[in-house]
């Protein structure tokens, strides 16, 4: 830079007298410390702080795991969120990542997973598959007329489905059609939730 003798070279503004010329380095011995406490304390905030299960109490595994996009369609068998919250939260080896993938959407994350949480999944499901079992023999071994409630069992929420699971013949649907007139008013059209009964053949 060059100067000529009209104009003074300017000094950098910290090194200018002025009201804060002693305050300044003292701010600065001040200000450094309490930066590097506050980017301390944002780092731990930005860790998940569950690093030990709040259900099981075991420490988790940080792992890198795949983003899923796309709108998940959910099972019905699948546990609520209450009670996947409740019962094991950690299970899963997955980051949601919303209805729409990018270009630049990344296709991995980290998620700590308690193995406690994925074995209490596992058991979880293997009783719910049990239950429904259960469930399925006691309505379909029932005496017939009986009253069944669409979507109890896996019907796809149609009079063939009901047929076929009562019956063992989706053809048979009019059979409950005609039994259930005033209870469906579009055969091609059911809810899905339709409380039905189920003659005898
Ligand atoms: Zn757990």
């Amino acid at each position: 830079m060059m100067f000529n003798r009209d104009t003074p070279p300017r000094l950098p503004s910290r090194a200018r007298p002025g009201s804060a010329f002693f305050f300044r380095p003292f701010m600065r011995t001040l200000i450094h410390p309490i930066l590097i406490l506050l980017g301390c304390l944002a780092v731990s905030a930005a860790e998940p702080a569950a690093q030990v299960c709040e259900v099981h109490k075991t420490k988790m595994e940080l792992k890198s795991v795949p983003v899923v996009y796309g709108l998940m369609k959910p099972n019905p068998d699948d546990p609520t969120g209450d009670l996947e919250r409740h019962l094991f939260p950690h299970s899963h080896e997955y980051v949601l990542g919303g209805c729409v993938i990018m270009p630049d959407s990344p296709k991995t994350d980290s998620v700590y997973v308690c193995s406690e949480c994925q074995k209490a999944a596992v058991k979880w499901e293997a009783d719910m598959r049990l239950r429904k079992a259960e469930l399925r023999q006691k309505i379909l071994s029932a005496p017939k007329p009986c009253v069944y409630k669409m979507g109890t069992l896996d019907d796809g929420g149609t009079l063939s489905g009901v047929a076929k699971l009562f019956y063992g013949a989706a053809s048979k649907w009019p059979v409950i059609y005609n039994a259930n007139r005033s209870e469906i008013k579009n055969p091609n059209n059911m809810t899905g939730k339709e409380t039905l009964t189920i003659p005898k053949l």
